[in-house]
């Protein structure tokens, strides 16, 4: 499997990094090995000293699909949950600076933790999910589905048209405003809604 993830897809969060609201999805990929389950520790990299988190909406890929239709494009996720895009910023701004690819800054090993999903029925309206994150307690990030620049369905239309999604494939939809760094010693919670989908401690 794989992780798709969308940079710069809340409006408020591309201007807080001094980036344009894009045109087009900005899109970037994680490894499987990324991806960390069951509200395990994230153990600080030793190569990065600004790790950032980026609480995000992440849908669960339920078919394959290439060239996917528009009208079809919502039958292509069944399930939704929260995830954090970890990002080492200074090596993502290194890297923006010299043209570089983004990966050793956004796809190291646990830089995607991901919540358990749940059908999307569960949710009612997908386009108004609220959702947060809190950092020792206190709420660092709130955004909410209805602030999306791209919907749901323009990313896995524009997306398949470049790269087939196959059925347990993970897109990461974009974070809202109020990113910042972890610290060893940090514990974070992600909540849709009232609901805790995850936490973790950053060790
Ligand atoms: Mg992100």
């Amino acid at each position: 499997m794989k992780v798709i993830a969308i940079g710069r897809n809340y409006a408020e969060h591309a201007h807080e990094l001094h980036n344009p609201v894009p045109e087009k999805p900005v899109i970037f990929l994680k490894p499987d090995t990324a991806i960390l389950k069951n509200n395990r520790d994230f153990y600080y990299p030793d190569f990065t000293q600004n790790i950032h988190y980026e609480a995000e909406i992440v849908l669960g890929i339920c078919k394959e699909g290439k060239h996917v239709s528009r009208k079809f494009a919502h039958t292509y996720y069944d399930t939704v949950g929260l995830g954090i895009d970890f990002t080492a910023r200074d090596i993502q701004q290194q890297h923006k600076e010299k043209s570089l690819p983004w990966e050793l800054a956004k796809a190291f090993d646990g830089s995607a933790p991901v919540s358990t999903l749940r059908p999307k029925d569960t949710f009612g309206d997908v386009y108004n999910i609220s959702f947060r994150l809190d950092k020792n307690g206190k709420t660092v990030q709130e955004g909410n589905t209805k602030d999306l620049i791209f919907s749901f369905e323009d990313i896995i239309v524009f997306v398949s048209q470049y790269i087939t999604l196959r059925k347990g494939d993970l897109i990461f939809t974009g974070t809202p405003a109020g990113v910042g760094p972890v610290s060893i010693g940090d514990y974070l919670e992600g909540f849709i809604g009232a609901e805790r989908m995850l936490h973790l401690h950053v060790k």
